[in-house]
This record gives C-alpha cells, structure tokens and sequence, in this order.
C-alpha cells in the first residue's frame, strides 16, 4: 500500500520544508481527516524561486530540442513506472476513484509524449525578399512563466502547467493547489529525475493571493498561466497587465449539452451520466446543463436519474468506486447553496440533492428538472455532480439557451440529423464542442474557452505556441 509522502517544496531541485514556514492541512476527503502538513513559501523563498528561474531560463532556451524531448519523453516513462503509487497519492488527496486518477495520469503520459515531438516542430517561416536579403518570423521562449494550477486534476493540471514551457525552452515556477500538493510534485519529481535542470522548473505552496501578487510583481515573469474560477482568473488578469504578462486562462464551464428527438436516449445517456458525475462533476467541462427537446424529455430525465441512482458513490481507493466523495469543504457546501436555491425557486429534485455519509464531502449524484433560468445554478458553475435537465421546443431556442450564459468552454449536441450537426458546430459559442460525443480533448488538440471560460489554449501545438514570442529578423 502507498503511504501519502511528507510535503515540501521544490527549488533549485531542492526539497524546502520545516525552518519554522507556516504550514497547511491536506485533508483526505474521504475522512475529512489531515494527512500531510504543507509548508508554505516565505517571501524569501519566493524570492529564490524567482532568481533561480530566471537563470533557469538562461540555461533552458539555449537547450536542443532533442534535449527537450529527452526530459520529457523520459518523465513519461517514469510516470509509467511511478503510475500506481502517483495514482494512488492523487486518489487519497482529491478523493476521484483509483481508475480516473490512473487514465488522468495515462493522459498525462501521451501529453508529455505529444511535447516532446513537439519540441524539435516550432518553425518559423521565411519571407519572400529579393535575393541578397533575408527575412525570417522565428518563435522563441516567452521567458519564465508563472503557473497556478488547480485542485480537480492533481496531476493533469501540473503536467500541463510544467510540459508545455519546458518544451518551449522557458522556464517555471509552478504553484499547484495546497489541497493537493504531492500529486504535483510527483509530476515535477519524473521530470527532475528524467535530467530537467533543476532551476528550470520548481514548485512553491503559499497562500495564494500572497503567491500570485509576489510572483506577478516580479519583473523576472514573463507570463502567467491559470486556470480555476473566473472570479480568480479575472484577478489574477489585473496583476498581470501591470508588469504587462501574456497570458493564458483556462477558466470556468458550464457545459450545454444539446439532445434531440431523433436520438437514441439510452445511447446518449451511456455517456452523459458518465461523463456528468466523472471526478463528481468537478470538471470544467463537464456537462452540465442538459437542453433537451420536448419529446424525449421525460424519458431522458427519468433515465438520467434511474441511473445516477445506481452511480457507487464511495472511497476512491476501493475496488468498484465509480464516485469519490468532493474534493473539499467547500464544494459539498456550494453544492448545498445552489441546490437550495432552486429548490426555493421551484425546481424539482429528481434525484439525490444532499450530502450523505457521516464523514467526508459526500454529496448524493443530483439529478434536477425545471429549472427556472433565474435560479443561481443556471448561471454560475456548480463543479459538483448535479445534472440540471429542461425542456425546450425548437432547435432555435435550444442554441439561445446553449450560448445564453456568459462562459464558453465546452459544448455538446447529441442528433442524427447531419446538417443540424453542421448548424450546431458553427452555432455553438464554445472554445470545444463534442457532437455526439463527451470526448473533447487530446494530447494533440487545444484545448480552452472563449468568452468568460478565458483565452489561449493548453494542449495540442497551440499549448506550446503559448509559450512563446515572436521575432521578426530582416537582414540586409
Ligand atoms: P477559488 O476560486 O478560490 O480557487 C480556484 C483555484 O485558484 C484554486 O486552485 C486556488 O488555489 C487558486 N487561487 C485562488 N485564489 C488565488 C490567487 N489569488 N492567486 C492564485 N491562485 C489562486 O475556488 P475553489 O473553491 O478552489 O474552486 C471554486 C471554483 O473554481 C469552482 O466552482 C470552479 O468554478 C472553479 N475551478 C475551475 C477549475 C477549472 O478547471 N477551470 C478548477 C478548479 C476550480
């Protein structure tokens, strides 16, 4: 069986920890119980974190591709080797079932694999001059990155936050939530082991705002990468234009999923539900605000919650958990607020709508109907497992419906009527659309919002690309 690991933090490839730092609880959320004491970074820590990524940057950008993709296609290898002990760590700290942490780090494996190739395709491109002279467009490492990563994929948010600088050739400071801290230094750790220098990647803990507004004011930073709430994003935006860093913000959801009346209903809800209570809804793309037309309606809504009725709920590290408790605290009292809320304002509770168990942050799957649009949970993202299901007439009203709120991260529509599939796709105001499908992500796709849900992409060439600068080089 894995222990959960002592807590430090990581700079200069150095385990920091102790010294009379303040600390934070990691609660395992199964229990509600502490399991690991995580130092907090002073501000001379941060300090040093900053000097060391600055020179971190001084040795990086001058790396080789080939470089680049050693270090990361051998941090692939390790999570390999590592994958059930860092599955586990990641099970025990945010409470998702043993599986999902084991396909988020598999994911994780295939991104670093996608970097590393990625690493030796950043071309430029040469411009038409007359003979004699010469014009190029190169890209070149924006410069140290500041990252923040949050809680709901322990290991796949820092894989993305670490692979993508290290293979633009920058370097960076990553501050991965308190809540789940060794999950990301486990990442950090494959690639230490792998031969990543050390200054060039290093991860801090704090507290956040102390974090952010330390790291952002620095001159050293070159970029801030984000992603959690827009509320925070929206903040974090404002420190970043005073030192004017580029940025990217993979911020919040709230996914409409568009169902017709010529689908099958069982074969949309074999993923839907799914898909709906996945690491308990706490997804930024989760599927979350079910648009369903008239005449399967009833049939879907019954169906959801006859099966979010079957959905294991229970401890992550149990053989047969298919849903582990929230990740903290304040989700399960979030989800209490806005379930309230449209009870009062007269949706109906079709299913579950409360926390159980007498310990941990429990919450029952959710089902919820008729859910009047000035109900709070139809506009703010609930990240918990509830499934919000009304219906509506025309395909018309259905797309206002889907672009009526003001986050645009990830859409759906289930039909098989081939020209609706085309209206919808150009139709549909998110950054990614599934039609007929859940699966919207890859190694190789961008993956990111518009609207509130934020801007720039992580993933797919385009997450490197997001690292980088452009120069433009004319010589005589
Ligand atoms: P939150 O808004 O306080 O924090 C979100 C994340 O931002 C956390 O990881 C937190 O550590 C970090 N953060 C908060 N303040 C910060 C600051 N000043 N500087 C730097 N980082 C800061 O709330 P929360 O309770 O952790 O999550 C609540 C909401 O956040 C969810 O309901 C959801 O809408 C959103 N969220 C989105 C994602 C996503 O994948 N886009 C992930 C986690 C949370």
């Amino acid at each position: 069986m894995t222990d959960y690991p002592s807590l430090h933090m990581i700079i200069n490839g150095e385990k920091v920890s102790g010294g009379g730092r303040r600390t934070f609880d990691v609660i395992n959320p199964v229990t509600g119980e502490p399991i690991g004491a995580l130092p907090l970074a002073s501000a001379e820590d941060l300090d040093r974190a900053l000097e060391v990524a600055a020179e971190g940057f001084r040795i990086w950008r001058r790396s080789t591709p080939q470089e680049r993709a050693a270090v990361l296609s051998g941090a692939a290898r390790l999570m390999l080797e590592r994958a059930d002990d860092m599955a586990r760590i990641a099970t025990m700290e945010q409470g998702k079932p043993f599986a999902e942490a084991k396909i988020e780090l598999m994911m994780n494996v295939g991104l670093f694999n996608f970097y590393a190739g990625e690493a030796s395709r950043l071309y430029g491109r040469e411009l038409v001059r007359p003979l004699g002279q010469r014009s190029t467009v190169r890209w070149e490492p924006v410069g140290p990155v500041a990252a923040f990563a949050p809680w709901n994929f322990p290991l796949g948010n820092p894989s993305r936050k670490l692979g993508a600088p290290i293979a633009a050739g920058c370097s960076v400071i990553l501050k991965a939530a308190e809540e789940t801290p060794a999950s990301a230094l486990g990442v950090l750790q494959c690639l230490l082991d792998a031969g990543l220098p050390p200054q060039v990647a290093q991860a801090v803990f704090g507290v956040p705002d102390e974090v952010s507004r330390h790291l952002l004011g620095s001159k050293v930073i070159r970029k801030l990468s984000f992603t959690g709430s827009t509320v925070v994003g929206k903040h974090l935006m404002k420190l970043a234009a005073d030192n004017m860093l580029r940025t990217t913000m993979e911020l919040g959801g709230h996914g409409p999923v568009l169902v017709f009346d010529d689908v099958d209903v069982d074969t949309v809800l074999d993923t839907a539900v799914m898909g709906k209570y996945r690491n308990c809804g706490q997804v930024c793309v989760s599927p979350t605000r079910f648009i369903v037309q008239e005449g399967v309606f009833e049939k879907f809504r019954d169906g959801f919650a006859a099966r979010a009725r079957s959905v294991n709920v229970g401890d992550g590290l149990k053989d047969g958990t298919q849903m582990g408790p929230m990740a903290n605290a304040r989700r399960p009292e979030a989800m209490d607020r806005l379930i309230g809320n449209a009870r009062d304002k007269g949706a109906s509770v079709d299913t579950g709508g409360k926390r159980f168990g007498n310990q941990g942050y429990f919450y029952e799957p959710t089902v919820l109907s008729q859910i009047p649009l000035d109900a709070d949970i139809m506009t703010e993202e609930p990240f918990g497992p509830v499934a919000l299901i009304n219906p509506y007439g025309s395909e018309e009203d259905m797309i206002a419906e889907a672009n009526r709120v003001d986050y645009g991260l990830a859409g759906y529509a289930w039909t098989n009527d081939v020209k609706r599939q085309r209206r919808l796709a150009d139709a549909i105001e998110t950054g990614m659309v599934g039609i007929n499908s859940h699966m919207i992500g890859g190694a190789d796709s961008p993956f990111g919002g518009v609207k509130w849900s934020g801007h720039g992409s992580e993933d797919g060439p385009e997450g490197v690309r997001a690292c980088m600068v452009l120069k433009a080089l004319h010589e005589g």
